[in-house]
């Protein structure tokens, strides 16, 4: 697959490219960045859902009443698009059972529940001295094996869109351009913003390892705003100083004027090289492959320091926090831990959200835990957040389509989604939407546009699900018949082999029950001859003797006159 060369070392001042909508929100990021990262203290309680990304969920293989270590396998990926769950520290197996889990319907699900101990202990870790000795689809099953899910939101296991035509020779799928998203375009979230000022060197370790496992033809960019100077700054001070290294020549930092929501994979991807991933299609499609600034550096601690994904960094902020910052936390802190740490007011919070003002979603309940995609929890007041006034009819003023980054039409989608016409809402590329919220952002009528596609979205996965599971029922009850008939057939071919058996042996009888009667007929026709031959030779006696009485005195033979 070849791609136009859109970006490269040549030019100075790397090319960028415009893109469709988008909108300016305030940006309120300086609340979290005034202090360097923190360490998220040990809550005595860990919780990890089992399923903590997108695929299935993972399959546990611990026990209540087991004791783990701090890095250890507690629950294995179950299937292709799903990920391995460790222990984010030491301690026992408490339970494994539904809890309250961090997801916009305040659901339950399947938790592996660790009471820790308080020692932190490790378990043996393996590192790789030189990864550049291993072979790239090793190096991807160590990344699988690490549980290692994209950092940026999305929880998408990392392993899978790693897999190319360099590391899997059935894929056609040439990669050309790796892209590092270091472009954290939503109000309030800094977590990948103070990532790359301070582990600038880890992030760039991580991008080593994704070229020797990708190989990318042409370039390697990491797409970064242009308010972050200070990551800016260290990205390329890191570059700098892996200089003489293979492929590090090759890393471009690309900074640009940011808006929301240029920090989406496919508006990043067009923000850098001008490509367009098709509708359904994948960056792969295009010749890139994309990776989150965060999950660079976890892939730097999988492979390098042998650890799996057990932190994460998280920003925690909002006027509710009375010391915003950023921290890294241990996976399945309890958020009500978390918060405590960064001063939380429950009192002041009129809206606690995990994740941004845009796409975040409200949670009700502090006892959830921090998962893998966390990124943010806004402890927000009413004055940050106010509630909407009630959405008013659509003016049709078409605002909404032109702040649309995916080009889509939310204003008739609105009303496919109102009156369920599923169909319609495919073929208007529903599921291009990427949930930015920026149409409802915009909408003069404050129509809450993206919880109808959110919705519809819901709908048509579960009637597709549906679908699926009447089809394979229909399949199912179809290979039941064929199976019964086929059955019965067997029986009626064994019935009528069974006659046909019954019918020959008769006929057999038949035939050589002539052959068995004959030594009857032949004893009756031989006691019929015998008797025969009997009377013969009685007559033949009386006949003799008559004569000779004949012969010696006449008188006493009968004549036929005397009688
Ligand atoms: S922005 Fe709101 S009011 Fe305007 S067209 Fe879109 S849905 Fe209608
Ligand atoms: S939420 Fe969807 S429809 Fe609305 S602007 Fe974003 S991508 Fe477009």
């Amino acid at each position: 697959m070849s791609h136009t060369l859109s970006n490269t070392l040549s030019n100075n001042k790397p090319k960028t490219y415009p893109t469709p909508g988008g909108v300016h929100p305030p940006q309120n990021k300086s609340q979290s960045t005034g202090g360097p990262i923190q360490q998220a203290s040990l809550p005595t309680e860990l919780v990890l859902p089992l399923s903590q990304h997108i695929g299935a969920p993972a399959k546990a293989i611990v026990a209540v009443g087991d004791k783990v270590l701090k890095g250890q396998c507690i629950a294995k990926a179950n299937g292709n698009i799903s990920a391995y769950i460790h222990a984010p520290s030491s301690g026992d197996v408490i339970a494994i059972e539904p809890r309250a889990i961090p997801h916009a319907s305040g659901m339950q699900d399947n938790c592996i529940v660790i009471k820790t101990d308080g020692e932190d202990n490790w378990c043996a870790l393996q590192g790789c001295e030189d990864f550049r000795l291993l072979a790239p689809s090793d190096l991807i099953a160590q990344i699988r094996l690490a549980g290692i899910t994209g950092l940026g939101g999305a929880g998408f296991p990392t392993a899978v869109k790693l897999i190319t035509s360099d590391t899997q020779a059935s894929l056609n799928k040439a990669i050309d351009t790796l892209i590092i998203n270091g472009t954290e375009c939503e109000p309030y979230i800094t977590a990948d913003d103070v990532l790359m000022r301070e582990r600038a060197q880890q992030v760039i370790s991580g991008i080593q390892i994704l070229q020797h496992i990708i190989k990318p033809s042409t370039s390697t960019l990491i797409g970064v705003e242009n308010n972050k100077p200070e990551a800016i700054a260290a990205l390329e001070a890191a570059i700098a100083e892996a200089g003489s290294e293979p492929g590090a020549s090759n890393i471009t930092v690309v900074s640009f004027e940011g808006k929301y929501p240029s920090g989406g994979e496919k508006q990043l991807i067009q923000t850098l090289t001008g490509r367009e991933v098709p509708s359904g299609g994948l960056p792969a499609d295009v010749g890139i492959v994309c990776q989150n600034v965060g999950t660079v550096a976890a892939i730097h601690d999988a492979i390098v320091l042998g650890k799996p994904l057990i932190s994460r960094i998280t920003t925690v902020t909002g006027q509710a926090c009375a010391q915003p910052q950023n921290v890294e936390v241990l996976i399945g802190s309890p958020i009500a831990h978390v918060l405590a740490q960064a001063g939380f007011d429950a009192d002041a919070c009129h809206r606690l959200v995990m994740g941004g003002p845009m796409m975040g979603f409200t949670l009700t309940d502090t006892s959830v835990p921090i998962i893998k995609a966390t990124n943010c929890l806004l402890a927000a007041s009413e004055a940050e957040l106010p509630t909407p006034p009630p959405a008013q009819a659509c003016i049709r003023c078409g605002m909404c389509a032109e702040a649309c980054p995916a080009s889509l039409l939310p204003q008739q989608l609105y009303w496919y989604a109102r009156s369920k016409e599923y169909d319609k809402l495919e073929e208007l590329n529903l599921f291009d939407c990427i949930e930015c919220g920026a149409c409802s952002y915009v909408c003069p009528s404050t129509i809450p546009l993206v919880q109808y596609y959110r919705a519809s979205k819901a709908d048509i996965r579960e009637h597709k699900a549906e679908m699926h599971k009447a089809e394979q029922s229909k399949v199912r009850f179809e290979a039941r018949q064929q199976r019964l008939e086929r059955e019965e057939q067997e029986k009626a071919d064994k019935r009528a082999a069974r006659q046909a058996a019954a019918k020959a042996k008769l006929a057999a009888a038949q035939t050589g029950g002539e052959q068995e009667l004959d030594p009857v007929q032949a004893a009756i026709a031989r006691a019929k001859a015998k008797k025969a031959a009997k009377v013969a030779a009685a007559e033949q006696a009386i006949a003799t003797a008559t004569s000779e009485t004949a012969a010696t005195n006449p008188a006493a033979t009968p004549t036929d006159e005397a009688n």
